[in-house]
């Protein structure tokens, strides 16, 4: 193995405490550990609604992850004052992966049946939420990886997104942003926003290697790349809920 020794990556995770929807924290465990077994150190700091202060210092990347409406209302009103610091955190190129009620906040507001939370306005979407909720297995085609993305859905939301941004992924199955455009999640700069809940690292680990390759080329100009792992549990697994929904693997 080469020697990594000289590369940290730190992570924050925003308010585990109230976004943590079927197990979202195990994406940072994910993070963690494909960094740990290629020998980089993985800094983990959780900012909960506890802390009097947001403290984003030193952050590579930020991960925040999705809950009801009334955690993200709270986690919204948190974040509205550190706007500007994590706004000029993914324009300087800083990784920020945002799951579901996360990714919602993101955009320039989330509007329920009862209520208009006013986002972060980090990305060109926005967010009305539906009649019904969107709930399904999802299988996606990113242009960027050669497998497909899966994983699960459930949201109320249907987001709409304008020219600034870019899907994630084509919805091979499922729902995506809003049911019928075809298209799921959002990429812009090194902002990875989608509404896959949960394992979404661990089932992805393309998607994983590439958020971990973002942070440390961003940080260490001129970083090798990262040195490959036997994923092949993760593709069997993969094929298998492909082939499930898609019919091809
Ligand atoms: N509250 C949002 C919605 O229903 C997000 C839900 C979630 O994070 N699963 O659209």
């Amino acid at each position: 193995m080469r020697d990594n020794g000289k590369y940290e990556i730190n992570i924050i995770h925003l308010f585990p405490d109230l976004l943590n929807l079927y197990g979202d924290r195990g994406n940072i465990a994910c993070m963690e550990k494909r960094l740990e077994w290629r020998g980089i150190t993985a800094n983990v700091r959780q900012c909960t609604n506890k802390d009097s202060d947001i403290d984003l210092t030193g952050a590579d990347i930020i991960f925040v992850g999705g809950g009801s409406d009334r955690e993200q209302e709270i986690v919204c009103s948190r974040l509205l004052k550190k706007k500007d610091e994590l706004k000029a955190h993914v324009e300087s190129d800083g990784v920020l992966v945002a799951v579901c009620g996360g990714y919602q906040l993101l955009g320039k507001y989330y509007k329920t049946a009862s209520t208009k939370i006013d986002g972060l306005d980090i990305l060109d979407i926005y967010t009305d939420s539906g009649d019904t909720r969107l709930i399904s297995n999802v299988v996606l085609e990113c242009d960027k990886f050669s497998m497909p993305i899966v994983g699960f859905e459930n949201h109320a939301g249907r987001t709409y997104l304008g020219e600034g941004v870019s899907p994630l992924g084509k919805v091979l199955f499922g729902n995506g942003n809003t049911g019928d455009s075809g298209y799921e999640g959002v990429i812009y700069k090194n902002v990875i926003a989608t509404y896959l809940h949960g394992p979404l690292l661990p089932k992805n680990p393309q998607l994983c290697d590439y958020i971990l390759k973002r942070a440390l080329e961003r940080k260490y100009p001129g970083f090798e790349g990262l040195e490959p792992l036997d994923d092949g549990l993760e593709e069997l697994a993969n094929k298998y809920i492909v082939s499930k929904y898609v019919g091809k693997a």
